[in-house]
């Protein structure tokens, strides 16, 4: 028998959508992943990439508390001991593990089945769709929510690597506003929209913002350019290069080597903290140029206010349809639009 509903991916907009389609009685499948090696260093390991983050403090209903006897009443002990780092015992907002623990534990509650794999392989041109997983299990179903999200591209070098999550970030709205980088002088990468937008966000903590950019023309629109040219506390360098992000195992970054690319020359600058904003990569690989992209790569909807894809019976959530917004809310709101839409396409067709 096929599946009603199979969901790829399992951040926010995966779990919302197992959420409501479960609680519609649909029995969803979610494909959350693999946990490999190689989605470890691409960063799409499962849950997503709030599942790198440390605290989220804007996502709506988890104010800052004594989170920890709640994540024990709600969460199983396994993954309680497996996912999750001894939980702090002082008032924290929900760190993004905690959060995605709890929003898949709320999907299971529900009945939604789960299989740690990934998705590999999908034929849309036959009906019920079939899917192949990395395990090369074969899979049929008659809708199908692509939640696969996007990653951040970072630059690639090890010393980047090294300090993930100790001063290197690619979220300045997600962790701006931890203590590490306060009143400390701060690194932005990039020259577009959001590396304006997180230069300036980072400005609120920051004792000075760095920008780096590769070029001397931004491709920022002109008012966010004005918005960070105008800016006392942000510092441009054009034409400069990150060469090695510089610290050690107990202080994360202390500072960056940078390189000017017209001469060569590098210098270092002291900082706390780098931000990569030089843009995100969806992640539509296995769907093999079967559903209709942007010219940015990602999902594109056909129908405004809907899930809707290029293929009926496809529905998309998430940042992998959204180059603009990404925030974790969003997402899932995207996520129970999906279910929604998948719901009333079965009814609709009878299925
Ligand atoms: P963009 O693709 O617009 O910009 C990426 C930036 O990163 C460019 O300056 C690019 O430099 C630089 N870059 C890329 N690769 C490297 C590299 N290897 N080394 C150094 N620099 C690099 O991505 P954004 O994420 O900024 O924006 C994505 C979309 O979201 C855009 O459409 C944007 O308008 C939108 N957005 C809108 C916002 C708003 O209106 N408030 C806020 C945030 C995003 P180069 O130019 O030299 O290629």
């Amino acid at each position: 028998m096929p599946e009603h509903v199979v969901i790829i991916g399992s951040g926010p907009a995966g779990w919302a959508a197992a959420i409501y389609a479960s609680r519609a009685n649909l029995s969803p499948l979610v494909f959350e992943g693999a946990e490999t090696e190689e989605n470890r260093i691409a960063g799409t390991l499962p849950l997503g990439q709030l599942n790198l983050t440390t605290e989220v403090e804007n996502y709506p209903g988890f104010p800052a508390g004594h989170l920890h006897q709640f994540l024990r009443s709600a969460l199983p002990k396994d993954r309680l001991d497996t996912y999750l780092e001894p939980l702090h015992e002082h008032e924290h907002a929900v760190t993004g593990p905690e959060l995605m623990n709890l929003m898949r534990q709320q999907a299971t509650n529900f009945g939604t089945k789960i299989v740690t794999d990934d998705v590999v392989d999908v034929d849309l041109s036959r009906r019920p769709f079939v899917l192949r997983t990395l395990g090369g299990e074969t899979v049929e179903t008659h809708t199908i929510i692509v939640a696969t999200g996007a990653r951040a591209n970072y630059l690639g070098l090890p010393s980047e690597e090294r300090f993930k999550n100790r001063g290197v970030s690619a979220c300045a709205v997600c962790d701006g506003a931890l203590p590490r980088f306060r009143n400390k002088p701060l690194v932005v990468v990039g020259g577009g929209d959001s590396a304006v937008e997180e230069a300036t966000y980072l400005t609120k903590y920051a004792s000075q913002v760095h920008m780096l950019m590769r070029r001397d023309v931004f491709r920022a629109s002109k008012i966010m350019q004005d918005r960070a040219t105008s800016n006392p506390k942000i510092n441009i360098h054009y034409f400069r290069e990150l060469d090695e992000v510089l610290g050690d195992d107990k202080a994360g970054v202390t500072g960056i080597r940078i390189r000017n690319n017209q001469d060569n020359s590098t210098e270092e600058l002291p900082a706390s903290g780098l931000f990569l904003a030089i843009g995100h990569t969806p992640n539509t690989a296995f769907l093999k140029g079967q559903v209709e992209l942007n010219d940015k790569g990602y999902i594109k909807f056909t129908t405004l206010m809907r899930t809707y894809t290029s293929v009926e019976g496809v529905f998309a959530a998430g940042d992998v349809a959204d180059d603009y917004y990404r925030q974790a809310i969003t997402s899932a709101g995207t996520g129970c639009m999906a279910a929604l839409d998948a719901e009333r396409y079965l009814a609709a067709k009878g299925l």
